[in-house]
């Protein structure tokens, strides 16, 4: 079934990195000019550095499941399964429970303006046994093969004229 999108391969992305550099006048000018025709000449050398270096550095960035954030671009992360059990101890999760069904039904701001909860929230940021629950929880959380990309403010504008002739 054909679409009307386009769909940029690793072949054309290296293909339109290489004439966006071709038309940086600015980049042109901090080389000589003898090496920047080398430079230019040497398209396989951009064409490797992309494919074998660039590519595969995010790969692997990625397996090792760390995150990639490029600012004004975008953030591509693994996705991180909720954990499963408690983050808090066993004393401060029965007083959190405890406060929750004495107030059920109640909304978040009733949370918010109750002393006891304020106290109680107080009390668990400084608690050691929480801190090392909540360590050992996310111990136990292994990021998927799901990948999530997120992109920044002003991302979906265009800066630049892209390179090569329109359309
Ligand atoms: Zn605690």
């Amino acid at each position: 079934m054909k679409t009307n999108t386009n769909i940029v391969g690793k072949e054309e992305l290296i293909k339109r990195i290489i004439e966006s550099i071709k038309a940086d006048k600015d980049l042109s000018k901090q080389l000589k000019k003898e090496d920047w025709q080398r430079f230019l000449a040497s398209a396989r050398i951009l064409v490797r550095a992309a494919e074998e270096h660039f590519l595969r550095i995010i790969k692997e960035a990625l397996n090792r499941g760390e995150e990639i954030v490029i600012k004004d671009f975008f953030t591509i992360k693994r996705q991180i399964p909720k954990a499963k059990g408690s983050k808090r101890c066993d004393k401060h999760e029965k007083e959190i429970e405890t406060f929750r069904r004495a107030n059920k039904g109640k909304g978040i701001q009733a949370y918010a303006k109750s002393e006891t909860f304020k106290k109680l929230t107080r009390e668990i940021r400084k608690c050691s046994n929480c801190k090392s629950k909540k360590q050992q929880i996310a111990k136990t959380v292994k990021p998927t093969t799901r990948i999530t990309l997120r992109t920044s403010k002003n991302f979906w504008t265009l800066t630049k004229k892209p390179t090569g002739k329109g359309k």
